[in-house]
């Protein structure tokens, strides 16, 4: 049997901190971690409940923790561990301490209630803050992008409209030269504002907002059918789509989602017809869709890279485009919980999978 002295010298080497608590939920015992990451004595922490009103707990969200959401109130009531529950705990200075919480409970007697509760918990301080610098550089970034290519668009504007009319004042005393170079011109200008429209649409799905909206997936599958078979094309397209789920979403988004990846598939296709088909599977926890083309495929080594902003795997003068479409997607799955990836072989074709929550 261990000494008890080595077990308390155990205990206060653990980088853990560890309280016990009784079925009163009094704190009988708690190692030295326990109450240096709270920033209590030992003699404060010992005899506190979680009901305690000086000892304030918060949620990632910033909401307050009550008492008796804390994992070792829930492990004393439910009877069984309550594992990896993120807690801010509030230190005698009013900061706050970022805890990752797992409570156990412990049967001495035979009874129905726990005898004690155990709980663990480590600082995660440290990672939240970098978590929070790395979020706000991102959002900074963000808002750096949307003010770029939103602020970009007037020049640009200027630039097409003055251009246009030189063009048109000048158009007899413009020689054949003279002439390609400003056509020229114009397709950068044309080119650049494909751009910016890209990019401001990148932006805008990084700061969705407003409220999830019930989306009728067939719905947005058929409008882009009817969109290709009204538009003047010389491709035959055929979209075969099954019954598709409501979805609790942000339309727009969802659109342009399915949107994009049909247009790829229809796009990056050499077939004499090119066929897309979308499929949908009910999960446990989601719904698994997926859209298949008989397009020219890709690499796998390929099929991180072209979900960054601007990677494209063809040059402009074989595939029209931006390299934005995917990025955009990629961010639209992810502000819907879901996650996205691939599969394809170079001839035969690629198909994008992806999941949004069921309801
Ligand atoms: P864009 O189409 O504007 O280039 P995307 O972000 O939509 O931008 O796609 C990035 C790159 O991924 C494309 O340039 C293309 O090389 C490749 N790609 C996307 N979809 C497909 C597809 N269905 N089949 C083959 N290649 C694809």
């Amino acid at each position: 049997m261990i000494k008890e002295q080595y077990f308390t010298k155990i205990v206060n080497s653990l980088s853990t901190g560890v309280a016990l608590q009784d079925r009163n939920l009094q704190v009988l015992y708690c190692n030295e971690k326990a109450y240096t990451t709270i920033g209590l004595t030992e003699s404060q922490l010992l005899g506190k409940t979680p009901y305690d009103p000086d000892w304030q707990c918060i949620h990632e969200d910033g909401s307050p923790f009550l008492g008796e959401d804390r994992p070792s109130v829930r492990a004393l009531k439910e009877g069984v561990p309550i594992r990896d529950v993120i807690m801010g705990v509030m230190k005698p200075d009013k900061t706050f301490t970022w805890v990752s919480v797992n409570s156990e409970p412990i049967y001495e007697t035979n009874t129905a209630m726990p005898d004690y509760v155990v709980t663990s918990f480590v600082d995660i301080t440290p990672l939240k803050n970098k978590e929070r610098a790395l979020k706000e550089s991102n959002e900074e970034l963000e808002r750096f992008a949307y003010v770029a290519s939103h602020d970009l668009q007037e020049p640009l504007r200027k630039i097409n409209t003055f251009l246009s009319l030189f063009i048109s004042k000048n158009e007899k005393n413009i020689d054949e030269k003279g002439m390609t170079f400003l056509s020229k011109v114009t397709d950068s200008t044309h080119r650049m504002n494909n751009l910016i429209n890209d990019l401001l649409e990148f932006s805008r799905s990084n700061n969705i907002k407003g409220k999830l909206e019930d989306v009728d997936c067939n719905a947005k599958i058929n409008y882009i059918r009817d969109s290709y078979n009204l538009s003047p094309n010389d491709r035959k397209v055929i979209i075969h789509s099954e019954d598709l789920p409501m979805v609790k979403g942000y339309k727009t988004q969802l659109l342009a989602l399915f949107q994009n990846m049909i247009n790829n598939g229809i796009k990056y296709n050499q077939s004499e017809v090119a066929e897309i088909r979308i499929k949908c599977q009910k999960r446990e926890k989601d719904y698994l869709f997926s859209i298949q083309d008989n397009g020219i495929g890709m690499e796998e080594e390929d099929f991180q890279k072209i979900f960054l902003p601007f990677h494209r795997l063809h040059g402009r003068s074989e595939y029209a485009g931006s390299g934005i479409g995917l990025a955009t997607c990629k961010k639209i799955v992810e502000k819907h919980n879901g996650e996205i990836w691939l599969t394809s072989k170079v001839g035969e074709g690629t198909t994008f999978f992806f999941t949004l929550p069921v309801d």
